[in-house]
């Protein structure tokens, strides 16, 4: 499984705009973060996108992003979703003019499925209403279909687990993608963004079934505290409780540069023993690959 990080910022992004603070106005290509989301493709060549925020387009294209196969949405904030109308391009094609082999295969493929919770499932049909309904030619919508999993589920040969979490009085969902190895044993990728709390059942629900937990991907906006998000410290503390191989640090705000969190975890990683056995704790940054 190959996974890459297609924005890693906080909702603003990186550089905010009208900001002339030194990490909106860095030269370091790590302190420029598009809003967060993540492209992940499996070892049977599934295409599974999370979230699909206002820069899915150029992430897409900087990407060289070709197919998606599944969405998985974490909760229906706008840098989390309003990019959803460019699955246009992966799932219909234009009823005018095709003789496209290519687009008259594609207008026979099945909607997308979009994988969340039943909140987020109620906001998409509110905030994409044109999609679900009838209407004129030209131009076109999405072709997609909307689940809310309770429990795992399957795509192609990958287990997708929703996890249960809450990012301020809203409930949202974190992704567990777990592969089976050649050996029988299980490997996987966490994703947790947008969250301040995650219950002990849900840290025992991501500990049963993610076999060798490989990375940890999880919300650690800033060093303040913030009433909806994990602060970087308390990130740690969390990723603690799940032991993983590497953590890696997600929606990330102008407050510190790259370099700067970095040192930051350094300092703090005595203060946080659970995390002794991880072979690296690093903030992510945006085009950043890892895999399993
Ligand atoms: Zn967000
Ligand atoms: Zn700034
Ligand atoms: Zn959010």
């Amino acid at each position: 499984m190959k996974f890459i990080f297609l924005g890693t910022g906080t909702s603003h992004g990186i550089p905010v705009i009208g900001c002339d603070c030194k990490v909106c106005k860095s030269s370091d290509p790590h302190d420029r973060r598009y809003r967060c989301s993540a492209y992940v493709t499996t070892n049977d060549s599934k295409h599974i996108l999370i979230d699909c925020g206002p820069e899915f387009r150029l992430q897409a294209l900087e990407n060289n992003i070709r197919e998606v196969d599944a969405v998985l949405l974490t909760h229906s904030h706008a840098d989390h979703l309003h990019g959803l109308d460019d699955l246009r391009i992966f799932s219909t094609a234009f009823s005018h003019k095709v003789t496209n082999p290519k687009a008259i295969e594609q207008m026979k493929k099945p909607p997308i499925p979009i994988y969340t919770n039943q909140n987020t499932l109620k906001d998409v049909k509110v905030r994409f209403d044109y999609v679900f309904r009838t209407h004129k030619q030209g131009g076109g919508v999405a072709k997609i279909q909307l689940f809310a999993p309770e429990s795992s589920f399957n795509i192609g040969d990958t287990q997708i687990t929703p996890i249960p979490m809450m990012h301020g009085s809203l409930p949202v969902t974190g992704w567990l993608l777990s592969e089976s190895q050649n050996d029988g044993s299980k490997k996987s990728i966490a994703y947790l963004t947008d969250l301040n709390y995650i219950s002990d059942s849900s840290i025992k629900l991501i500990n049963e079934k993610c076999g060798k937990l490989v990375h940890l991907v999880i919300d650690g906006l800033r060093v303040k505290e913030h009433s909806t998000h994990f602060t970087i410290l308390e990130a740690m503390q969390c990723a603690a409780k799940i032991p993983a191989e590497h953590v890696w640090m997600t929606h990330i705000t102008h407050e510190n540069s790259h370099e700067e969190i970095i040192e930051y975890i350094k300092e703090q990683l005595p203060n946080v023993p659970g995390l002794k056995n991880c072979k690296s704790v690093l903030p992510a940054y945006d085009r950043l690959e890892i895999e399993i």
